[in-house]
């Protein structure tokens, strides 16, 4: 068998000792201790050889914009109010070259797939939208990106925007998204949502119990409507931070639904960190969703960037490995087992959230990234830094090792 690429020496997760993964047509054609055959070779010196970082929650239209807010509260409210006046002065081509930036950002950290929610809006019209279409086409050769059409604002407060969003989902947005918490009727706009996602056969993404009040939590609407609408494994939800306010007990009642419905939540651990608790001067609480709790009871999880320099989050480089990181230290995760959970958060369990097959098999595309760690859980530890990424079996970077000089 004829192979373009063969990755040496390389650590896979889960399995014990190297191997050899060959690449042939832009897909995985063998794994092998060693494979004897005439091929272009790297040897990966006993690094981790992956299928790539998922990026399943990012918001690249509204990314790098710290120079033209002001954040004085810090608050998710300043948030929301500096970016929506930020963005009615959007341009085509101020989003394009923001999101490009990241995009960029995020295939040199090893990243192969990605889910951005882009505002669609009276205030953005559809400027971000066009932009982020001709993102996903420039970068197609190194990273799938999925567009999510997205009511940042609210629907029952700015009607216009529901056909805005179908005109989107006619347009090449590939799933909707909605806000319980910028619309002043949540269970409707969680309605509306689901019609938009049945009308075009499409999944749904929401932001949703984004606060640490323990009451009014809007997930039970979304996973009433998951059920009435057959949607089972079709919905996830960002922040749900109020789940970190309830008892493990009434968590672990949640996770059974999350368990039934295949509903995941997604912890955005910068921006929920950044955001929440400036009501207290001690002891402010961290305010992540309790993912390894529900990750236990078998509901999907999975931890993502979200923003990246702008007054949600002004901070960031679209290193999800970084995330994992930084989600392990807040949920106090020291096992290496717990360590693999953060490290499939960012990889596995990130691509099933937005239905995606992920793994080095045989006959899987060759989307293959080389990390400078030994395993998984070391990845984590050390927020290893990629060596070289490639995408259906094309090489799309490379960051060779530092080295000291004497
Ligand atoms: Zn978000």
């Amino acid at each position: 068998m004829g192979l373009d690429l063969i990755i040496d020496n390389a650590v896979l997760a889960g399995q014990s000792g190297r191997w050899s993964v060959g690449v042939a047509g832009g897909t995985i054609a063998e794994i092998a201790p060693s494979i004897a055959v005439d091929a272009q070779r790297v040897d990966a010196g006993g690094s981790l050889l992956t299928a790539g970082l998922v990026e399943c929650h990012i918001h690249l239209d509204k990314a790098g914009i710290l120079d033209r807010v002001s954040i004085s509260e810090g608050t998710l409210p300043e948030a929301v109010r500096e970016t929506a006046a930020a963005k009615a002065r959007f341009t085509v081509e101020d989003v394009y070259a923001r999101a490009a930036r990241v995009v960029e950002a995020a295939i040199l950290n090893g990243t192969v797939a990605m889910r951005t929610f882009v505002e669609i809006d009276p205030r953005a019209g559809m400027r971000s939208f066009e932009a982020i279409k001709a993102v996903r086409a420039a970068y197609a050769h190194a990273i799938d990106i999925q567009i999510c059409a997205f009511a940042q604002e609210g629907l029952t407060n700015e009607p216009e925007t529901e056909e805005m969003l179908a005109a989107a989902l006619a347009d090449g947005a590939d799933l909707v998204g909605g806000c319980t918490y910028t619309d002043p009727d949540p269970v409707a706009h969680v309605a509306r949502i689901f019609a938009l996602a049945q009308r075009f056969g499409v999944d749904a993404d929401f932001h949703t119990d984004f606060d640490l009040n323990p009451d009014r939590a809007d997930l039970p609407a979304i996973l009433a409507e998951t059920r009435r609408c057959g949607f089972h494994g079709r919905v996830a939800c960002g922040h749900v931070t109020k789940l970190s306010t309830w008892a493990p007990e009434a968590v672990d009642s949640m996770a059974v639904q999350l368990a039934e419905t295949q509903v995941g939540v997604i912890a955005l651990p910068a921006t929920d960190l950044f955001l929440l608790g400036r009501d207290r001067q001690t002891l402010v609480p961290r305010g992540v969703a309790p993912l390894m709790r529900l990750r236990s009871a078998g509901a999907p999880t999975a931890v993502a960037t979200n923003n990246v320099l702008n007054p949600f989050t002004p901070y960031g480089d679209a290193n999800l490995m970084r995330m994992a990181n930084l989600f392990a230290n807040v949920a106090q995760l020291s096992r290496d087992a717990d360590l693999e959970a953060a490290f499939a958060m960012v990889t596995s369990d990130a691509a099933r959230m937005i239905g995606r097959s992920y793994g080095i098999t045989i006959g899987a595309p060759a989307d293959l990234v080389l990390f400078d760690a030994t395993s998984p859980s070391d990845a984590v530890r050390r927020i290893a830094p990629p060596l070289q990424g490639w995408k259906a079996g094309r090489q799309t970077f490379t960051r060779p090792r530092g080295m000291l000089l004497s």
